[in-house]
């Protein structure tokens, strides 16, 4: 059986650990974080994310610690709405789609990882520093929190650390460094009473001069009775740290907001009420165009870090790892096997990368701006025909391998909010 190490203790380390024991291996993860805590804020779990974890045998625990995605509204600067279209099961999807806090499931997957795999699974405390490997095995010096250092031997490293992976940099020392792309994301938490269905997201404003997401996180969060709602806004920043801790203040978003005015939702109000604030930059990292060093294989953010935008790179992060311990179970050579994973994977990933860094289906955002030249409109279908929408979306949903279903008969799931709500009253 192959000894395998993995550094890296967030989503991909983790899923990866638990697909690599469903197929009879042991992993050992090594973790910079001394005592891992609940940090991060919002993830949109695709149809996909939520299937990785059912096959994981973790879906009735993911479901208690998320919240079902039933529709997507989208409106511009001033609150007015664009279109909509439901989300997961609702839109006809074998899965849901969920929303989740980041270290509430980052949390679920330890825990899972320890019971399964052992209290001596995850060393904490470990950095990793870089790794050596001859023909038969790889090395990897670790430098620990008392500044000791140690090696440890392993026939496959699987590298899952991140955004600032040193594997990564190893592997490609001349890949120029990330670059800012001169748009920041203030990500931040309220603790609110619901709004809409209670599940669901908004897309709000012009992106060229700002956008914002607003999703629910966890319902009755604490106890509390009232949901936990993850809210980011985009905006232009002159520089920024690549840091997910770095803290942020909203005085600089909220003017964004003075003319808008969303039915579901004082946004305002949700701004001011804010818990927490946090910056990120959106940072270019170019896509690789290898994965693998003979013994050695980035997953996750260390090998296709991405605007975090959508919750794509969270949810393939975790598909690396299936696709990597399937591999790994059914090729005898283990560097063949890292080089299966990464015919599989890497193209289809990297399409996704510079997608993200494109506006996706947010586009309608701004092509609304456009053709209304940033006034409102009276009739949207005067503007952006739902047909056209329509093609949008359905364009989107399958480049990152989530189809819509029905889309063969040319059935569509978007619709506008206050048609059905028309709709569903002369019915009545
Ligand atoms: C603190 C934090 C907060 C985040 N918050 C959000 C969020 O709110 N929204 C969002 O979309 N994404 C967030 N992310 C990123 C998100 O988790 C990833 O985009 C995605 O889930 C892929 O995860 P990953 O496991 O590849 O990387 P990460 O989640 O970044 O996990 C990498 C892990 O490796 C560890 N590590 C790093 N360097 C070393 C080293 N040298 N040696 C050993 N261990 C190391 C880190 O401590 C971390 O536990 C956050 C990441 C972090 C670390």
């Amino acid at each position: 059986m192959l000894d395998i190490i993995i550094i890296g203790a967030g989503p991909a380390g983790l899923a990866a650990a638990l697909r690599l024991h469903q197929q009879g291996f042991s992993p050992r993860i090594y973790e910079v974080v001394p005592d891992l805590k609940p940090l991060g804020v919002g993830l949109d779990v695709k149809v996909y994310g939520t299937q990785e974890f059912d096959e994981l045998g973790l879906l009735e625990e993911f479901r208690s610690i998320s919240v079902d995605a039933q529709e997507s509204i989208f409106y511009n600067k001033f609150g007015q709405e664009i279109y909509a279209e439901r989300c997961g099961v609702h839109a006809g999807y074998r899965y849901e789609q969920r929303f989740v806090h980041r270290g509430i499931l980052q949390m679920m997957l330890y825990r899972t990882v320890l019971a399964r795999l052992g209290a001596d699974s995850i060393v904490q405390d470990a950095r990793a520093i870089s790794y050596t490997q001859d023909a038969d095995s790889v090395t990897l010096l670790l430098e620990h929190g008392d500044g000791s250092t140690s090696e440890v031997r392993s026939d496959v490293l699987i590298a899952a650390e991140g955004i600032k992976s040193v594997v990564r940099r190893q592997m490609h020392p001349n890949q120029s460094e990330p670059v800012y792309s001169g748009i920041t994301m203030w990500r931040g938490t309220t603790l609110m009473k619901p709004f809409g269905s209670g599940g669901t997201i908004l897309h709000i404003g012009a992106p060229q001069i700002s956008s914002m997401i607003v999703y629910p996180i966890a319902n009755d969060f604490e106890g509390s009775g009232l949901t936990l709602v993850n809210w980011v806004v985009e905006a232009t920043r002159d520089e920024s740290v690549e840091d997910w801790n770095q803290l942020g203040s909203i005085d600089q978003i909220l003017p964004y907001y003075d003319d808008c005015n969303v039915e579901l939702l004082d946004v305002q109000e949700m701004l001011r009420n804010a818990r927490e604030v946090y910056l990120f930059p959106l940072i270019r990292h170019e896509p690789l165009d290898s994965w693998v060093d003979g013994r050695v294989v980035l997953i996750g953010d260390a090998a296709h870090a991405m605007y975090p935008r959508g919750g794509n790179g969270a949810c393939q992060s975790i598909v690396d790892g299936n696709v990597l311990a399937q591999k790994l179970a059914t090729i005898e050579d283990p560097k063949e096997a890292l080089k299966a994973f990464e015919d599989v994977r890497l193209e289809g990933v990297n399409r996704i990368v510079m997608s993200h860094r494109g506006e996706g289906y947010e586009v309608i955002r701004r092509m609304i701006e456009e053709r209304t030249g940033g006034e409102r409109f009276d009739d949207i279908e005067d503007v952006l025909p739902i047909e056209e929408v329509n093609a949008i979306f359905s364009k989107y949903h399958a480049l990152v391998g989530q189809e819509r279903p029905g889309r063969e008969a040319g059935e569509t799931t978007g619709f506008r909010t206050w048609e059905v709500a028309a709709n569903a009253t002369s019915a009545s």
